[in-house]
């Protein structure tokens, strides 16, 4: 190779990149050949193929989502994951309780198999997951069924990496207890994390809370329903209890689930989620959660900082769905090339969960990479004129 010959298939130049375990950025070049990030540092536009200026934009790695329902055509609420993720940004989802173990072979023949995305799931405990969101999976609690959802998990380790219970009235009844006790020993059996849906739930939080161990992962931080994190205004002890323990907090907006009035005390008062997700379903991706970008904007304007998203939208979620070792969640020389290069958008009315809006500038993905190969993008799905709106 002589000196001239271009070194690198693609160079991501002047942007300002992230380490995805500190938030911490520098403006630099990312270079990319094949399926890897070749090279990460300055100057290296010069020996590139091809040259995208990312100047003013954040270079990150690719997204991941670790609360989303995709289980489209079979489930009421499951979006399609390609269009509703990959082309905004997101390269790795985690399908949250949609599936159980009576459905999981159709989610993995027609949904994770085929997509390009590397998608996980956490099995409902369920044998029929969330088919319709109208009838209770749990409300015959004899539709919990230990040995299947262990025989499924078992089976299938690349793609079953926790369980989920909803513990909303409508879903559990008043038999919450005796399903989240045998939940979480199903999932201890498994070796594997429990995430638990509050909002409406039976009891006060604290009383869920104190079950759980460390690595369960509480959905729906900011609800606004009861029973949630604030009492008076105020972050519980008992929350902050829990997360001393090692029990994960994500902010799952979904439809009915995020409330700037619970989520901009909590973060003022530093209660920031471990995860951030969007919790996207069919009920919402288009509005009011549109997609996980929209998501991060929503809590930086509520008074999060781009270094502290960033990491919980990159290698926080990979390593609660087991996909560091795979090379999701963080940018390195050597590693895959899966990117997304976000930019500042316009300012849009952005709405919680509870009709309450804020106006505040929006985050774009201007560029994504998934293993170094150029994914279209779509425009947002709440700007006027845009499909589906
Ligand atoms: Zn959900």
């Amino acid at each position: 190779m002589s000196d001239s010959s271009p070194r690198y298939d693609l160079v991501l130049s002047g942007g300002e990149v992230f380490d995805s375990a500190t938030g911490q950025s520098q403006v630099t070049d990312v270079a990319v050949t094949g399926d890897r990030v070749a090279r990460i540092g300055p100057g290296l536009a010069a020996t590139a193929r091809q040259v995208v200026d990312c100047t003013g934009q954040y270079v990150l790695p690719g997204l991941v989502e670790a609360h989303t329902h995709i289980f489209a055509d079979v489930s009421k609420v499951g979006a399609p994951p390609d269009e509703a993720h990959l082309r905004r940004g997101v390269v790795a989802a985690n399908d949250a309780g949609t599936v159980g173990a009576a459905t999981f072979p159709a989610f993995e023949k027609h949904i994770a198999g085929p997509s390009r995305m590397r998608l996980v799931n956490f099995l409902n405990v369920s044998v029929l997951g969330l088919i319709d969101f109208r009838f209770g999976e749990l409300l015959n609690p004899d539709t919990l069924v230990p040995e299947d959802a262990l025989a499924v998990a078992a089976a299938n380790p690349h793609r079953v990496r926790g369980f989920k219970i909803r513990l909303s009235d409508d879903v559990v009844g008043l038999a919450w207890r005796p399903l989240l006790k045998r939940s979480l020993a199903l999932s201890a059996e498994a070796g594997l994390p429990l995430m638990v849906h509050i909002g409406e739930t039976p009891e006060p939080l604290p009383a869920v809370l104190e079950m759980l161990r460390p690595g369960d992962v509480v959905a729906h931080c900011y609800t606004g329903k009861p029973y949630g994190i604030l009492q008076d205004g105020t972050v519980l002890p008992e929350v902050y209890a829990a997360r001393e323990r090692g029990v994960l907090f994500e902010s799952a907006h979904g439809r009915s689930n995020l409330s700037f009035k619970v989520a901009k005390p909590a973060i003022a008062q530093g209660f920031l989620p471990d995860v951030i997700t969007s919790d996207t379903s069919a009920r919402n991706w288009h509005g009011p959660v549109f997609d996980l970008v929209t998501s991060m904007a929503k809590l930086r304007a509520l008074g999060m900082t781009i270094a502290q998203i960033v990491p919980r939208v990159t290698e926080a979620p990979a390593r609660l769905l087991g996909l560091l070792d795979e090379g999701y969640g963080s940018l390195r020389e050597g590693g895959p090339a899966h990117v997304t290069v976000l930019a500042e958008a316009e300012e849009a009315v952005l709405p919680d969960a509870a009709g309450n809006e804020i106006t505040a500038p929006r985050l774009e993905p201007s560029l994504v990479l998934l293993a170094g190969e150029q994914v279209p993008t779509v425009p947002w799905r709440g700007a006027a004129g845009s499909a589906g709106q």
